[in-house]
């Protein structure tokens, strides 16, 4: 099966070569071998070329916030890469850079023998960067596959400034996109007869990752060194397994309850899907497909809303549709802006003129309390509520999301300027949390500020026009008593250094 040509981009012109070995799939976003709109490409090259294919994955670790957390979960995806490669007799590579720079010229060195290669989109952190600059180092043909969310990003023809406009968009254009899911299991449909062999010169210099050779519970013996954060690993298990496995159980146990009990923190009423998203370790469109054929919905069901409300959408329950709402609309807005403003969403400067400006009328406001980075970061603030947040997000990695909305906002009003503000809570968002350094993180980050959202009034200080809003208020909604006391006393053992 084909993918659809809206998701492929040519990235070089160099030439496709059939004297050489095999089709080489360089894994960075999508590490999963189902459901993966990529590794189908480099199938149906494979058999069009009549080539076996390699597939390459590799963990860097001298990225701006690469830490243990972030590599031991990696890890554990390739682990799993390793076990569903090996029985589809596909050959897999995967490497850990055991130090800095170690992996420099070993892509260069696939390549050389690749007839063509492919590889994942993904519009942030330094991914697509990476990306462009190898596409002119080497010397195959070099795809790039789009398998983000069920609206190819090219297909957006614009920057949404709000949930409601993008739905409304998505509404009107999408019937096409959900005939078109990848294939849910694309290793079964190859059969190969020879596999894919790596040159004895590149298994010595670049040696593969041994993966079965340490403790399936334990990375540590993997782990590269160098590097720049040691924040401990958290008990969530990465990989395709995992996610598949975590994902059954909210499907069975919890989906049909989301929009009642999502916004209470201390039921787990959401998926928790969140970093298995952002490794590609489960695919958006798999959860999609599984909610609808849950329901059993077909395009039939469709209503014909396109007016850009959320409710009556799919005509399908509140706790479904709700979550269609998040994984589809609001994930793939952020995906949508990344994608077009590659070279500003991370900034302050990109967030909308008016949020700007109120936050710049109101910078030099008295604040009753103003803390630095490191007395955010250890969680000793006077706010319980915002301690116990806090300590979620460096002990697991995550914080629930209504309390994720709260944390942001509390360190606006805590910081000397809306500037800093922003900067402290890139750092720790992206710092701590699993599913950080991903498009939501800059939409979650960006409308604690103000984007994708709209004016509020009252003009209050601090905060002006940008919507505002009050442990006290959170806690009465959300009755947070069992969670400040699961997360209010957690002991920290990690090492901190200070921002850049
Ligand atoms: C200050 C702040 C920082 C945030 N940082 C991140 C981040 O680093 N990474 C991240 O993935 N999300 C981030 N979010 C958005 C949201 O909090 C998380 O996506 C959500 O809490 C993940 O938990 P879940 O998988 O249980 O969500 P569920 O409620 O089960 O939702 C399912 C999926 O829908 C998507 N989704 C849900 N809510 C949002 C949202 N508000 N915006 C965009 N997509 C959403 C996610 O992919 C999520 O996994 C942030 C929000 C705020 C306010």
């Amino acid at each position: 099966m084909l993918i659809p040509a809206t998701r492929l981009k040519i990235l070089n012109d160099a030439p496709v070569n059939l004297e050489k070995d095999y089709v080489l799939y360089w894994m960075t976003t999508a590490r999963r071998t189902r459901d993966n709109f990529a590794l189908q490409h480099a199938l149906n090259l494979c058999r069009e070329y009549n080539k076996p294919l390699l597939v390459f994955e590799a963990l860097r670790f001298d990225h701006r916030w690469a830490s243990d957390r972030v590599a031991s979960y990696i890890i554990d995806g390739m682990r799993s890469n390793s076990v569903n490669f090996e029985k589809a007799h596909v050959a897999y590579y995967p490497y850990i850079e055991p130090i800095k720079d170690a992996a420099k010229g070993l892509l260069a060195a696939l390549a050389d023998s690749a007839v063509h290669m492919v590889t994942d989109h993904f519009p942030s952190y330094f991914l697509s960067r990476m990306v462009q600059a190898s596409a002119s180092k080497v010397s195959a043909r070099l795809d790039l596959v789009d398998g983000n969310g069920l609206c190819p990003l090219d297909y957006a023809p614009r920057t949404f400034q709000t949930a409601y406009s993008f739905r409304r968009f998505l509404q009107q254009n999408m019937s096409p996109f959900l005939d078109e899911f990848p294939d849910p299991q694309p290793l079964q449909h190859t059969r190969f007869t020879n596999r894919a062999q790596v040159s004895a010169r590149i298994q010595e210099t670049w040696p593969a990752a041994r993966l079965s050779s340490v403790d399936t519970r334990c990375n540590d013996a993997l782990m590269p060194n160098g590097l720049r954060y040691q924040i401990g690993r958290v008990d969530e298990r990465g990989g395709e397994k995992a996610a598949l496995d975590r994902w059954q159980r909210f499907l069975k146990e919890r989906s049909d309850k989301y929009d009642t009990d999502r916004n209470h923190p201390s039921k787990t009423g959401t998926s928790r899907m969140s970093a298995l998203l952002h490794f590609g370790h489960i695919s958006s469109h798999r959860l999609v497909r599984d909610l609808l054929s849950s329901a059993n919905w077909t395009i039939d069901d469709a209503s014909r809303i396109n007016k850009g409300s959320r409710a009556g959408w799919w005509n399908l329950s509140p706790a479904i549709e709700g979550y269609l709402d998040q994984i589809i609309t609001w994930r793939e807005l952020g995906y949508v802006f990344c994608h077009r403003n590659p070279t500003d969403y991370f900034k302050y400067e990109s967030l909308p003129p008016w949020a700007r400006e109120t936050l710049s009328v109101h910078a030099s406001d008295p604040r009753e309390f103003t803390y630095d980075l490191d007395t955010l970061d250890k969680a000793a603030t006077h706010d319980e509520l915002w301690n116990a947040a806090q300590r979620q997000l460096t002990s697991e990695g995550y914080i629930h999301n209504y309390l994720r909305m709260l944390w942001g906002k509390k360190i606006i009003e805590w910081s000397a300027s809306p500037q800093d503000a922003f900067a402290y809570v890139v750092e720790l968002n992206n710092r701590y949390a699993l599913d950080g350094r991903n498009p939501n993180s800059w939409s979650g980050i960006c409308w604690t500020f103000g984007r994708f959202d709209r004016p509020w009034g009252p003009e209050r200080p601090i905060f002006g026009k940008i919507r505002f809003m009050s442990s006290a208020n959170t806690a009465r909604k959300l009755k947070v008593k069992d969670y400040i006391a699961q997360y209010g006393q957690l002991e920290r053992q990690d090492r901190l250094p200070g921002l850049e």
